[in-house]
């Protein structure tokens, strides 16, 4: 059974291109509503431990590098299905490979530098939104 929240980032690329309105209106629009909310400039311990599974694999300290380079917006979203309705509204990681008018497809630049975050299971939509909210912080 699938729960109704996600975790999201708009990453540093699509903040610098001044995304930031226009991916908060394709989420709106898709039906999510914004439970929590925050505009922040992670630090390279904190960007470090959230991509943690990531640590063994080739593009890791890269990918912290660039997830420090400039604010991100974090946000907790609700809808049904929330989990798999929002992957499949930022599409594929690799934004050449993302369907048509996903977020990815229309915002990203590059697999690294892909506009957006989606948590991929309930657990980690769980995990991630609790790494970045405490109970009041949220709605
Ligand atoms: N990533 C990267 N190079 C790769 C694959 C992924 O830099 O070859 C980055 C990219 O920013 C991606 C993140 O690592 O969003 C997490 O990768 P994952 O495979 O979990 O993709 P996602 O769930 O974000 O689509």
């Amino acid at each position: 059974m699938s729960t109704n929240k996600t975790f999201t980032m708009i990453k540093p690329d699509a903040v610098a291109n001044g995304y930031i309105g226009a991916i908060l209106n394709d989420i709106i629009k898709d039906g999510f509503q914004i439970k929590a909310m925050k505009y922040i400039h992670l630090t390279e311990s904190e960007a470090g431990s959230f991509y943690a599974i990531h640590k063994d694999r080739p593009f890791y300290s890269e990918l912290v590098a660039f997830m420090t380079s400039g604010p991100i917006v974090a946000a907790i979203l609700e809808k049904d299905n929330a989990v798999e309705s929002f992957r499949t509204l930022i599409g594929a990681t690799d934004p050449t490979k993302a369907a048509e008018g996903t977020i990815r497809s229309k915002y990203a630049n590059s697999i690294e530098a892909n506009a957006v975050h989606g948590s991929d299971s309930d657990a980690n939509a769980e995990i991630e939104g609790n790494f970045f909210f405490s109970q009041f912080e949220r709605f």
